[in-house]
């Protein structure tokens, strides 16, 4: 049996990733789950443990580290976001297809240890857009909104890596384009 398909969603704090995988997922259409990282950031309040992230401490999250439970995991603005074995291998090795939200560094990380990965980034229109969506939010304080930023600058600069680079400027227009792109690598993956 062919071994499924890891697709990886990075793009910017903002850019809309959550909102392009939620949509992604209720279309029926594409046969796919999405794995559930773990991370030591605090909670959003409208976040679920177990639904958005499996929220831990840093000393349970080294733990996991030192156990080699985790594929690949990286530090983002100071707190550890990783990708749980657990969570990904087990339905890979049975042909189910995953889609996950990664970091620049665990997208490097999948696409060098996984032959059968898709990579897709997701680039805002412009960095004013990205900062007023972020302000939108309200989740972060203006320094954390701040720091972010700097942040997305250097993940930009790391798209040309990406199999895939979409522009959500219209949200609709932005989740077509990729289920586009992932139905097409789900056929050529039969
Ligand atoms: P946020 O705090 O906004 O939820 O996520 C911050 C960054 O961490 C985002 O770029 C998000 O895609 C990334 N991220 C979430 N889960 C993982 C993971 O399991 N591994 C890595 N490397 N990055 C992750």
């Amino acid at each position: 049996m062919k071994k499924g398909i890891f697709i990886v969603i990075s793009g910017p704090s903002g850019v809309g990733k959550g909102t392009i995988c939620d949509l992604l997922l209720k279309n029926k259409n594409i046969d796919f789950e999405y794995s559930v990282s773990m991370t030591t950031r605090e909670k959003r309040n409208y976040e679920k443990d177990g639904i958005h992230y499996y929220f831990t401490t840093k000393e349970k999250f080294i733990n996991k580290i030192k156990n080699n439970e985790f594929i690949e995991y990286a530090i983002y603005n100071n707190e550890y976001y990783g990708t749980l074995k657990s969570e990904v291998l087990k339905k890979l090795n049975q042909g189910k297809n995953i889609i996950s939200e990664i970091d620049v560094q665990g997208a490097k990380n999948i696409k060098n240890e996984f032959d059968n990965s898709l990579l897709i980034y997701v680039l805002p229109p412009s960095m004013e857009e990205l900062k007023n969506r972020l302000i939108k939010r309200g989740t972060e304080t203006k320094e954390e909104i701040d720091k972010r930023l700097k942040i997305a600058i250097v993940e930009n600069e790391n798209r040309y890596f990406y199999d895939y680079v979409v522009v959500n400027d219209k949200l609709d227009i932005a989740v077509k384009e990729i289920e586009d792109i992932i139905k097409n690598k789900i056929i050529d993956n039969k």
